[in-house]
């Protein structure tokens, strides 16, 4: 892959915070960003050079932007598929297509993983109201319901017991096809984050423990303790392995289940990830600027952890409010995401720790 000169132009598909963050990292190395997002608090816009408001399958507008655009990424991971196989042959479009189709489908996904020697939970999937029962029972209860499509940061999720009304389950889990999956005993969460290039070149940040409230990242916290460290070997082969499958290029993230039993896989974000934030101070090169490295064809940067210790905290909902009282600690590096309304469950910005 020909390195794309600086003054090139990126087009990033999704106008969030990670959106944002891509763009401030390219504009680093001299490129453009162009954002393409459907019409929101596309914070995004607020640092780039353009952006096109516009839904994901207006193919005229679509087809616009792959012209002014010299590679095209994506910060969100439910962007249609279809829409983005029509600009496909004008412009690189880097992570892979598959990349989005593998993680839009958590039976996909989880299939992919396990063929490719990746543990997950037990799973079973129930298409229609009548067969959540046979699902449940398939993987015992407690158990987590969650929606095939469109999940994230807990939403499309549902718990359920023995004692569960499994009708109201399904209808709280949006009344829409679901996997029932067994609820894992685990003793820490952790993700792999790692950044591809073109020619298969593999770079890894150190695996930070995450810790989750209401199904929402709260902290990603370094070093992540000896349970996570003697997991990491075995969940970055696995990690490895999906990135090379996918033939991806980019950032890649895999979450996971630290317990006795050894790492179990959760999901893949193809896309730079919330719980890599800390890269931003806590590491020789960033996830979002190495994601910008390898879809241009730039050399990879080190991805080394530059301190003892890194907490990264999200602000969420009226988290924000505590702006300037974060401002006077000194340790603390605050990043304010510019959103319009803060919103209960809404991440609105993080801070980030270094101790050395
Ligand atoms: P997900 O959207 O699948 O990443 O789920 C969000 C969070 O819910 C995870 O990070 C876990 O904290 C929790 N969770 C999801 N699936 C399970 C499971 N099978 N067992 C236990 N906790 C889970």
């Amino acid at each position: 892959m020909t390195a794309l000169p600086p003054g090139s132009t990126i087009g990033i598909l999704g106008g969030g915070q990670l959106g944002r963050m891509l763009a401030m990292a390219a504009a680093q190395l001299g490129y453009r960003c162009h954002i393409y997002a459907p019409p929101g608090d596309n914070v995004a816009c607020e640092v780039a050079a353009d952006c096109t408001i516009a839904e994901y399958d207006d193919l005229a507008a679509l087809k616009a932007f792959a012209d002014a655009c010299d590679v095209v990424t994506f910060e969100f991971e439910n962007v249609p598929v279809e829409p983005l196989r029509s600009i496909a042959h004008t412009v690189p479009i880097h992570p892979p297509i598959q990349a989005l189709e593998v993680a839009q489908d958590r039976v996909e996904e989880k299939e992919f993983v396990r063929k490719l020697g990746g543990e997950t939970a037990a799973f079973a999937v129930a298409r229609s109201e009548i067969e959540v029962e046979d699902a449940v029972a398939v993987v015992g209860t407690p158990a987590i319901l969650k929606t095939i499509r469109m999940g994230y940061d807990g939403k499309g999720q549902v718990r359920v017991s023995a004692q569960s009304d499994l009708a109201s389950a399904w209808r709280r889990a949006g009344g829409q096809p679901l996997i029932a999956e067994a609820m894992v005993q685990f003793d820490a969460e952790f993700s792999v984050v790692l950044v591809r290039s073109a020619d298969g070149e593999i770079r890894f940040w150190d695996s930070p423990r995450n810790a989750h409230e209401n199904g929402i990242l709260a902290t990603s916290t370094l070093p992540a303790g000896p349970l996570i460290e003697s997991q990491q070997a075995s969940a970055r082969v696995m990690a490895a392995a999906v990135a090379d499958a996918l033939e991806y290029v980019g950032v890649f993230t895999a979450e996971f289940f630290a317990s006795g039993e050894g790492p179990l896989f959760n999901e893949i974000a193809p896309r730079v990830h919330n719980s890599g934030h800390w890269t931003i101070e806590g590491a020789e090169t960033s996830q979002f600027e190495n994601h910008i490295r390898a879809i241009c064809g730039l050399p990879l940067g080190s991805t080394a952890t530059i301190a003892e210790r890194v907490e990264m905290q999200n602000l969420i909902g009226k988290d924000g409010e505590r702006w300037l009282q974060l401002l006077g600690d000194p340790a603390a590096n605050l990043h304010l995401y510019g959103k319009a309304e803060a919103r209960e469950g809404r991440k609105i910005g993080h801070v980030t720790r270094l101790y050395r």
